[in-house]
């Protein structure tokens, strides 16, 4: 953000050599999150800083020893790997040249704003907790790749998301950290004095500040809302402090904040807004906002409200009510009693645009509602849960067939640059067409994935995991000497696992429908499996629970107990605190993603494609992505493709679809037929056809060029 309104200061935290003063900028735009070979130029630099800072360039050049510096500029290659870098950069950053621009010219001076409670970049910048924030950070990269005008809107959450540790019986503890602003790419944003740019919400009886934050992702702007402010209560500067808290009025006054502060922060930037895009319900504050507005420029409500849907997008997210917020009607009074006269309207008349008899057994103001309600255009995440958020939100469009009801879907994907491992990348770069990446939606391009030599591609394989064993041995060491744990807990955390075992990867949020424990269900079956001779197997598991999600940590307990057993062998395995950079080596690390979820609840799930375009295979329910991109022949399918209606039964047949599958299809295909170099060919050939099958279709190119056409652009044209 620069105008005369605002300016993003870079900060200038480092003393660097001239030579190199470049990676002062670079550094504070996440561009090197999706771009490994910066990253390759830290880790050359300083190994060990790189891996004590957790892979933050910010961090990292605030830390290192200048020696280190200078020998970049005396190492040719490092500096060379330097030069090339920078070049790249500011020629991704200034091109004006971009798909968007060049397939939407007459749009390209338009806005698109984006709002997500959550926003996962990078383990750096721990302002996600999960699938959702994750999603938005990869929408984010993509609408930077493809030239998108969009700016988003979230908040930066001062102690981030909690960190996990798991006692020695398996209770989840959550640890509490604070971020320090000076160590993350944050760069902010300050007004025409030099303060900081701040903006002002109203809440009962008081008003709250938060200043502003920018994160540079690529050629992308995010604004972080921050109220931390020594000038805000103290209830008031709690707002941003933590994702997902429990308490209804501190989450009620975020969603105002982020809602209604973020109208107000897009407004006083001055930047023109033409499609408002909420991800998820939390952000649906911002069309009373929006509506206020209209009414003060003189339109009639209801004018107003046909202006504020014509230009707006929902996307639901889940099905499961814990994601759809709702608030008891007596905080809506509240906390809007002054806002229903500003709109010109009655509180039963505001009330109805969020109103649900569905929950608290009885009315309540649903956010989800309210964001149906204010837009014109809806969106699920899938195919299938397309068709549950029609049957869920059918009484919205009374009278309308349920085939009728205005949702689409846009699957969602991922992004390739940031979740496909160096060494894969190299290996596409040498073997498809020289712009793989450029063309990563396009299936005929993936056609060439065939004509990879099966040794190169499984050499890349076996270095890849490798790669994730000895990294679980070294963090799971370092725990170990750090004096915190029981020997047991070294077991548990991966010391036993085997490099060249045929290996299980499941991680996720601990939420029960997710049913990390379906595997477990025959323990004695899965005993034996575990620990056949010449085809062994092993499993990983990761992900934490909700803090006020009681079952949820009991399910990990039930889990940690399984995992601890001596007859297990040490190959079942729990990795403590799940984030990006677990996820990062699992993804790309393991042979099989396993997920199990009682369908038809997990609305996309999107892990599973981050695995299949590093040649994972996927083993799992037919539901969200995978039932779409299953085939018979790229992976494997756990259970059928219905609506089993008794979860006791449809946990039944699923598990014992799952040790069939596992015992008649999996191992042997693993470890039989191998050719005279020890190859398993088959398995090599089920791993091409996944990567040529559904890397073109779940990856966020496709997703935002969807977005694009059938979303964005209807609501750009009509001016
Ligand atoms: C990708 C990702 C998720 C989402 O995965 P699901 O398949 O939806 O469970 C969650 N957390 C992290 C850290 C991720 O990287």
């Amino acid at each position: 953000m620069d105008n005369n309104i605002a300016r993003a200061e870079i900060p200038n935290h480092f003393d660097l050599p001239r030579r190199i003063s470049g990676l002062a900028e670079l550094v504070y735009n996440l561009w090197w999150a999706w771009n490994p070979e910066v990253q390759r130029l830290f880790a050359e630099t300083d190994k060990n800083l790189w891996e004590q800072v957790y892979h933050n360039p910010v961090m990292f050049l605030r830390r290192v020893d200048r020696a280190h510096l200078n020998a970049v500029i005396s190492q040719k290659h490092l500096l060379t790997m330097y030069d090339n870098l920078i070049q790249a950069f500011l020629d991704y950053n200034q091109s004006t040249d971009t798909w968007f621009t060049r397939t939407y010219p007459a749009q390209k001076d338009q806005a698109i704003a984006y709002f997500s409670f959550e926003y996962g970049l990078h383990e750096a910048l721990p302002v996600y907790a999960g699938g959702l924030g994750v999603l938005s950070g990869d929408h984010l990269k993509e609408a930077s790749d493809l030239g998108l005008p969009l700016v988003a809107v979230g908040f930066l959450y001062s102690k981030g998301y909690f960190s996990q540790h798991i006692t020695e019986d398996g209770w989840q503890e959550a640890h509490d950290y604070t971020i320090d602003y000076n160590d993350v790419p944050l760069v902010p944003l300050l007004d025409q004095s030099g303060e900081p740019f701040t903006i002002k919400v109203e809440l009962p009886g008081r008003e709250v500040s938060a200043r502003v934050w920018q994160v540079n992702v690529g050629r992308v702007k995010l604004l972080l809302l921050d109220s931390k402010l020594p000038d805000n209560a103290q209830v008031d500067q709690q707002l941003t402090e933590r994702l997902y808290g429990s308490d209804l009025e501190l989450r009620i006054s975020q969603e105002i904040l982020l809602g209604i502060g973020g109208v107000k922060l897009l407004h006083a930037l001055d930047i023109h807004v033409t499609v408002w895009h909420m991800n998820e319900g939390h952000s649906a504050f911002l069309q009373i906002e929006r509506l206020k507005n209209y009414l003060e420029n003189g339109m009639t409500l209801a004018e107003a409200q046909e202006e504020v849907k014509r230009s707006s997008i929902f996307t639901t997210h889940t099905p499961v009510p814990a994601g759809n917020d709702e608030f008891p009607l007596w905080l809506i009074d509240k906390y809007f009693a002054n806002t229903w006269t500003q709109i010109g309207c009655t509180r039963e008349e505001f009330i109805d645009f969020g109103k649900t008899t569905t929950g608290w057994g009885g009315e309540a103001f649903s956010m989800p509602v309210l964001a149906f309600k204010l837009s014109q255009r809806h969106n699920a995440v899938s195919e299938l849960h397309m068709q549950v958020s029609r049957k869920m939100w059918a009484p919205l469009w009374p009278g309308k067939k349920i085939e009728e009801i205005p949702i689409g879907h846009v699957t969602n994907g991922v992004h390739v640059g940031s979740w496909l491992a160096r060494r894969m990348q190299a290996l596409y770069q040498e073997h498809l067409d020289p712009d793989w990446l450029e063309r990563s939606d396009d299936p005929a391009m993936w056609e060439r994935v065939l004509s990879i030599p099966d040794k190169e591609l499984w050499i890349v394989r076996r270095h890849l995991k490798r790669k994730l064993t000895s990294y679980v041995g070294e963090r799971i060491r370092r725990q170990w000497m750090a004096g915190n744990l029981a020997s047991i807990q070294v077991v548990a955390g991966g010391v036993l696992l085997d490099p060249y075992i045929l290996t299980i990867g499941f991680a996720r949020r601990f939420a029960t429908y997710k049913r990390a424990n379906l595997i477990l269900s025959d323990f004695e079956r899965l005993l034996r499996l575990l620990n056949t001779a010449n085809a062994p197997l092993q499993i990983i598991f990761a992900g934490k629970a909700h803090p006020a999600d009681e079952p949820g940590k009991l399910l990990i307990q039930e889990l940690y107990r399984a995992v601890k057993n001596a007859r297990g062998g040490g190959r079942l395995v729990f990795l403590e605190d799940y984030d990006m950079n677990i996820a990062r080596y699992l993804v790309q690390g393991v042979d099989i993603w396993l997920n199990t979820p009682r369908r038809p609840l997990e609305a996309s799930g999107t892990s599973g494609q981050k695995a299949a375009m590093n040649g994972v295979l996927n083993f799992s329910v037919l539901d969200g992505w995978w039932r779409e991109g299953y085939n018979g022949n790229n992976g494997w399918a756990i259970g059928v493709d219905t609506n089993v209606t008794d979860p006791h039964e449809q946990d039944t047949q699923d598990a014992s679809d799952l040790y069939n599958t596992l015992e008649n299809d999996i191992i042997p295909m693993y470890y039989e037929n191998r050719s005279s170099e020890n190859i398993p060919t088959q398995w090599i050939a089920r791993m091409k056809e996944s990567i040529r099958t559904l890397t073109p279709l779940f990856n966020t190119r496709r997703m935002l060029k969807e977005y694009i056409g059938d979303y964005y652009l209807p609501a750009m044209k009509k001016k």
